[in-house]
């Protein structure tokens, strides 16, 4: 279960004195059955909330301020039914620090052409308003989203609920503290990089602590909480002894369930929604996490290996984004390059993402030929088909750059017997060669986050509020 704050939007519709009380009584009514209708569609994942019109500067700057202030309100949407001189707008649009959509919709869907009159030509002009709003924005460089079109469309509607979750996860992106047990993994480079510089651009929290803090409270758990929550595995997954005993192979998996305790109890005290291991770095732990990163996966948490703190950062935000759906941590492995059959094998030594899963995953314990550690347990699956992005941040020295490519991912077919991690393939857009071409020129990392659930789109908007270079491969 994901876990965030309770978010609302606030729907601020503009318009000005110039008509008189009725035509503004006219336009309250229309904007609270716009906002009725959106609340109602069961389209918009977060509620919409009518404020006063934007009828005057200091009525604009005051609602502004408040969004600011207020911690429920994720974002802003605007709607120009009547002309609103965009003057008004300067000062409430500056001072806002949230995310801003402008809706270009209009109350009527069709001109009237039996009875238009230019009463109703002054009652209804967002195409006139559009323009006024637009302009100030663009000027200001508020790098707001449009979204156009008629309001009772479910596409119109879809690209506000799309646009929500942007919002979401923007505001969230300032709450995200990443817990590193251990450093990184010696001498890789795109791992590394700026953690001032990632919380003043994103709001990312990074904080180091040595192995021995966590191992503190994996010998806490009892014997009772660990065989409490192994119990609830047994409805969940398959299990695969291989060629174990019964009681060497939950003798193994019961390491994992302490982990999974002990590392959720550890990030819950201190407020972490993010995470990273080094198998590096294990002094004191019997087994690198896997299966019980792999649970915390399931549960919002984000993670990432080798104590890639960046790529751990960036997948708990797409979670939020994306609810937690088919989103999740991935590293490129293997290429598979038959003519016409181009793709890339996706995995990790073990923390695949079971959001990403396509069959019931089974627990399996197999040796790892790296930490030297014992046998760790971990869930494999298959990875499920479907359109998607999987996005990279790295970063330049003098700046971060985000790289975005469209990838189809479909499941495999042929079965892999030998292969103890789960495994998800997919093929890059916009051909193997052109793509996989522009991800290297573009020194896009081999760590990453997949997500089937979330578009180009929303990826490019929150960059463009985070003034996040960025460069997309489609
Ligand atoms: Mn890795």
């Amino acid at each position: 279960m994901l876990t965030t704050e309770k978010r609302e939007f606030w729907f601020v519709v503009g318009s000005q004195h110039l008509y008189g009380e009725e035509a503004l009584a006219e336009v309250k009514a229309h904007a609270q059955t716009i906002t009725d209708a959106l609340n109602e569609s069961g389209i918009l994942p977060y509620p919409l909330v009518l404020q006063d019109l934007a009828v005057s500067a200091d009525k604009i700057t005051s609602i502004m301020k408040e969004v600011n202030y207020r911690n429920e309100v994720a974002g802003v949407i605007t709607w120009m039914h009547t002309f609103s001189p965009a003057k008004m707008w300067i000062r409430g649009t500056k001072l806002l620090q949230k995310p801003l959509l402008h809706l270009a919709t209009q109350f009527n869907e069709s001109i009237p052409w039996a009875t238009i009159d230019m009463d109703f030509m002054n009652l209804n002009q967002s195409a006139h308003g559009d323009r006024e709003y637009g302009f100030i924005n663009a000027r200001l460089k508020k790098q707001n989203k449009v979204v156009v079109g008629y309001w009772e469309r479910p596409e119109v509607r879809q690209q506000i609920a799309q646009w929500m979750d942007v919002a979401v996860a923007y505001n969230e992106s300032f709450n995200i503290k990443v817990a590193r047990f251990g450093d990184n993994m010696r001498n890789v480079g795109v791992t590394e990089g700026d953690k001032v510089e990632a919380q003043i651009q994103f709001g990312w929290t990074v904080d180091y602590f040595g192995i021995g803090d966590l191992v503190q409270y994996v010998n806490a758990v009892t014997d009772e909480e660990i065989d409490a929550l192994f119990a609830e595995y047994e409805g969940l997954y398959e299990f695969d002894y291989g060629t174990y005993s019964r009681e060497d192979w939950e003798k193994s998996v019961k390491v994992q369930v302490s982990y999974e305790i002990a590392i959720k109890r550890f990030l819950d005290d201190g407020g972490y929604t993010a995470f990273t291991t080094n198998f590096e770095d294990l002094y004191g732990m019997k087994q690198l996490p896997g299966l019980a990163v792999q649970r915390l996966m399931a549960q919002g948490y984000g993670f990432a290996g080798e104590g890639d703190w960046k790529t751990a950062a960036l997948d708990r935000l797409l979670k939020v984004m994306s609810h937690n759906q088919s989103t999740g941590f991935m590293e490129d492995y293997t290429y598979e390059l038959a003519a016409g059959q181009e793709s890339i094998l996706q995995s990790h030594m073990l923390e695949v993402d079971p959001s990403l899963a396509s069959n019931k995953p089974k627990i399996v314990v197999s040796p790892l030929g790296i930490g030297d550690r014992e046998d760790p347990a971990r869930l494999v699956f298959d990875g499920k088909a479907g359109d998607g992005v999987v996005v990279s941040m790295a970063d330049f020295g003098t700046n971060y750059k985000l790289l975005i490519n469209e990838v189809s991912a479909f499941e495999p077919t042929v079965p892999a017997p030998n292969l103890p991690v789960a495994r998800v393939l997919w093929e890059v857009k916009p051909n193997f060669q052109d793509g996989v071409k522009a991800w290297l020129e573009n020194g896009g990392g081999h760590h990453t986050v997949v997500s089937l659930n979330l578009t180009t789109d929303q990826i490019i908007t929150y960059a463009k509020l985070v003034g996040l270079e960025y460069v997309v491969i489609k």
